[in-house]
This record gives C-alpha cells, sequence and structure tokens, in this order.
C-alpha cells in the first residue's frame, strides 16, 4: 500500500495517469486469486486507475518482438546455467559472478534456443546514468550481474524484460517502486536503449513498507497488508494514514483520504 500511495499521489500531483498491470508473466507463480485479491484492496483504499488492467499473459507477442529485435541485433543467445553454475562459479573464484556474459561462456558456446535452456541478452559494456526523482541522479554498470535472463528455462519471459518491453508499448514516463528495485534499474535502462528507447523514464525508487517482523511485505504471495488491518477494523483512511506516517511522508499517522494523497507530494 506504500507503493499505491506513492504511485497515485505522483501520478496525481504531476497530471499523470495510472496504468495497472498485472505482471503474471511467470505462469508457474502467477496467482489470478491474489490479483483480485490486490485490485479489491486498491479499490477499498479508494484508488482507481486510468486504464483497465493490462495483464502480460494477455498478450505475449510483443515480448517476442523485443526479442526478436535483440537476435537480429546478434545479442540474444541460449544459457544452460543454472542458479548451480553459478554458486560452483563464485565457489572457485571466491567471488560473484560478474560483467558480461555467464560463468558457463555459453554465448560462444552457441547452443542454439530450445526448450529446457535459457535465453539472455548480451548487455555490453559501461555505465548507464539515469535520474531517481527521490534519490537523484544514479551511475550503475548494468552487466554487474552478468547478462540479462530474459527467458528461464521454463520458458517464462522473467520480470526485467517484461516490464521494460510494456514500459515502452505503454510510453510509461515515470517508473515508481519500491526501492528494492533499485539495482534492477541499470540494466533495464541499457535493455531499452538496446530495443531503441530514447531516453530512459524517469524513476522513482520509495521506501519500503515493513511486516512488524521487520521482512518485506511481498506482492507475489497477495500480502499487501490491507486485508490484516481490515479485518481489526481500521477504516481505509486510517490504513493510508499509517502508510504514509510509516514511509515519511506524514510526521505521524492520522487519517488520511486517498483523494488527499496527491497533496503530499505538491
Ligand atoms: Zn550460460
Amino acid at each position: 500500500m506504500a507503493n499505491a500511495v506513492y504511485v497515485w499521489g505522483l501520478a496525481r500531483a504531476t497530471g499523470r495517469r495510472v496504468v495497472l498491470r498485472i505482471e503474471d508473466h511467470d505462469r508457474q507463480r502467477s496467482r489470478a486469486v491474489f490479483d483480485a485479491a490486490l485490485l479489491e484492496d486498491l479499490a477499498w483504499l479508494g484508488f482507481a486507475a486510468d486504464t483497465k488492467p493490462i495483464r502480460q499473459s494477455d498478450d505475449w507477442a510483443p515480448y517476442d518482438a523485443a526479442l526478436d529485435r535483440l537476435r537480429v541485433a546478434g545479442l540474444v543467445y541460449a544459457c544452460d546455467c543454472t542458479r548451480s553454475t553459478f554458486a560452483a562459479w563464485a565457489r572457485e573464484s571466491g567471488r560473484a559472478w560478474s560483467g558480461g556474459g555467464c560463468p558457463g561462456g555459453c554465448r560462444s558456446r552457441k547452443l542454439g534456443e530450445r526448450a529446457g535452456v535459457g535465453t539472455r541478452v548480451a548487455l555490453g559494456d559501461g555505465a548507464e546514468d539515469w535520474d531517481d526523482q527521490r534519490l537523484g541522479p544514479q551511475r550503475e554498470v548494468p552487466n554487474r550481474e552478468g547478462d540479462l535472463l530474459v527467458r528461464d528455462r521454463h520458458g517464462n519471459w522473467t520480470y526485467p524484460f517484461c516490464v521494460v518491453v510494456d514500459d515502452m508499448r505503454h510510453e510509461i514516463d515515470l517508473v515508481v517502486r519500491g526501492e528494492d528495485l533499485l539495482d534492477a534499474t541499470a540494466r533495464q535502462v541499457r535493455l531499452g536503449r538496446l530495443l531503441g528507447r530514447e531516453g530512459p523514464p524517469a524513476f522513482y525508487h520509495h521506501p519500503l513498507l515493513r511486516k512488524p517482523s521487520g521482512a518485506k511485505l511481498s506482492k507475489s504471495d497477495g500480502d499487501s497488508g490491507v486485508r490484516d488491518l481490515r479485518s481489526r477494523g481500521l477504516t481505509a483512511e486510517d490504513v493510508l494514514g499509517e502508510a504514509a506516517a510509516a514511509v515519511g511522508l506524514l510526521e505521524g499517522p492520522r487519517p488520511l483520504a486517498a483523494a488527499d494523497v496527491p497533496k503530499l507530494f505538491v
């Protein structure tokens, strides 16, 4: 719900539309019931998007087309490395894999793309610069953890690939997300460039709300934290006030209506 406060607050304060995207690129892990719960939570809080929910699984063609473009540019290769390949390399080398490629040298092995093998995109060298509207100018190398896996060996498209393709086709000019994704940004900026995006969108990486235990609230398990608070009798205004205070947007918790959230950002 901190994410909703930032997304709607920043969008409405700057005259932007909110695009609601259901990121179900991972067929093994996506659960329609969690999507429904999150949409219901947003409605209960008083947040309405300007689009119908756009579901990635409704149309895979844009991802195929983007991969084709990269393939024509000679940047796509099959990779049979697994997590254990990376772990074994790290054990032997005393440090995690970094830089271009992958520990198995798969690009030069020319394995051929096929079922059961992952697909990577060569990101190239050099750093990327982008502007974070909260954290200021950023600079990072895109291939710090190797080349980007765009499709896993089960055939699932990966999160960083899908969102870059989606941000381009939905003409997103401001990405608002948690600061746990700050590390993913350089490779996404690079990927956008390789796909022909002229300049990166603006980013705003916001602080994360944590459960009382300190654990990160996870969208993927359908836990927005709202259910729990609702069941304890809190109103939507109470919940938004708590969330805004917890991330430092309010000095202390007080009831906050969804319509008043943009005022926190002007
Ligand atoms: Zn490999």
